[in-house]
């Protein structure tokens, strides 16, 4: 592996911008240019992509369609998303209805999955009349002011101080805690006592807000069915239910479009946010929502950016393109084998408690042999090693981050997926 030649680059990261802004690796990589699952550093370095530049460039690096629509685009406008008609922003916002399952569906853009939360929650506690929230724990939401406050581990929170009132529920973590071990049946009843009990003793939530498929937290999923169990609840109380799928969305799961489809028995959510991967790296977020829940807001507009046009340009070729390739079915395929292969790998290595995932979000949770605890280190000395291999992967599960995340984009080969695991393979044997 080569290194930059005088990596001054980090020292003037360092000097001018946040000490809390972290960097991956012990020599930080500077990315200068992409193409289908692959990234090169400045020193020229070739790298494999699992982590898909945090899973925001779903569909490949330098996608040919993007860059075009991106740049036909800009030569025509930039500006103006609101005030004004904004043709792809209408074009965008029509396709996003239709897909996402909600009756009645109305779309608003944002810049980021926070922003997206954030409106999703001004919406559910405007139209309840409620600052109470429901949310997961180990959950991960944003971190804005709000975000923070209904984001389940505390360890994610840079401050203390909470806008809402939050009340945490069980469910988004299988293998920990006191339902452990339970069968699917037994844990979804668990948990669901659990929620009946918590609603005996509060007033009424606006909402409960959950990621299928929690990310930040680990890559762990409940048993399909949860959240239509929590639903049969909730809707007894006029609790609405958020879906967080700003990670799970667009067919990454591989199963299912959108996450909640897991668990859509009972009917969508109320309100769906999505970010991330849409704009293929653009910088898109927004909300579904029912109409009479979106239309609750005495508001004009809350947000300059969002639906600006290059990006809305960038996500309807980036949704063409992923539907037209059947990229869900991909991630299905590919990440079904990525999975076998990996579990067949962890089973030889003793730091791997367990090997777990949904089509192309899979998460390698790593233990201490000794006394089956986090292992935080060796997740690090794990994702250095990748590297050194030609491999980025991510890390997460919470401030022990020990699960080692990987979310390649959706174009993923075959070949791809055996050239990383054999990487993997090494760099777990070694760490
Ligand atoms: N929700 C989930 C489930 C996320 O994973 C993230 C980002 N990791 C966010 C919200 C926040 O999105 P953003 O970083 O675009 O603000």
């Amino acid at each position: 592996m080569t290194r930059p030649l005088a990596n001054d680059l980090y020292g003037r990261h360092r000097a001018v911008l946040p000490d809390w802004l972290a960097l991956y690796y012990d020599e930080p990589i500077e990315i200068t240019h992409g193409e289908g699952r692959h990234v090169w550093d400045a020193a020229g370095n070739r790298y494999l992509d699992f982590f898909g530049g945090i899973l925001t460039t779903m569909t490949a690096h330098a996608l040919p369609e993007v860059t075009k629509a991106v740049s036909e685009q800009a030569g025509r406008i930039i500006h103006s998303s609101t005030l004004y008609l904004n043709r792809p922003m209408v074009e965008l916002a029509e396709r996003i209805a239709a897909l996402s399952g909600i009756p009645d569906a109305r779309v608003f853009f944002t810049t980021s999955g926070t922003e997206a939360n954030d409106t999703a929650l001004m919406l559910a506690t405007a139209y309840r009349g409620s600052n109470q929230i429901l949310a997961m724990r180990n959950s991960y939401h944003g971190r804005s002011f709000s975000t923070v406050s209904i984001t389940g581990n505390r360890g994610w929170s840079p401050t203390g101080l909470s806008p809402l009132q939050t009340l945490y529920v069980h469910g988004g973590v299988r293998n920990r805690g006191p339902y452990a071990g339970l069968t699917d049946e037994r844990f979804i009843e668990a948990c669901v006592a659990d929620l009946e009990d918590l609603l005996g003793h509060t007033r009424t939530p606006a909402a409960l807000i959950a990621e299928p498929v929690q990310g930040v937290g680990g890559f762990t999923a409940p048993p399909d069915g949860l959240y239509a169990a929590f639903r049969e609840v909730l809707d007894r109380h006029g609790i609405l239910w958020i879906s967080d799928e700003v990670q799970t969305g667009w067919g990454r799961t591989g199963e299912h479009f959108w996450g909640w489809q897991a668990h859509g028995e009972n009917g969508p959510p109320d309100i769906l946010t999505f970010a991330k991967g849409i704009g293929n790296g653009m910088s898109i977020g927004g909300v579904v929502a029912r109409a009479d829940i979106m239309n609750c807001l005495d508001a004009n507009s809350i947000s300059t950016f969002g639906g600006s046009p290059v990006t809305m340009a960038a996500g309807l070729a980036n949704l063409s393109y992923l539907l037209e390739h059947d990229l869900q079915g991909n991630a299905r395929r590919v990440g079904g084998l990525l999975i076998e292969r990996l579990r067949a790998i962890g089973a030889g290595v003793d730091s791997v408690r367990e090997v777990r995932g949904r089509g192309l979000m899979i998460g390698i949770e790593l233990i201490k042999p000794s006394t089956g605890q986090a292992a935080p280190g060796t997740a690090s000395a794990v994702l250095e090693a990748a590297r050194e291999g030609g491999l980025l992967i991510g890390k997460g599960g919470g401030h022990n981050t020990s699960v080692l995340r990987i979310a390649p984009p959706l174009s993923l080969t075959v070949a791809e997926a055996e050239e990383g695991a054999a990487i993997l393979e090494q760099a777990l044997r070694g760490a």
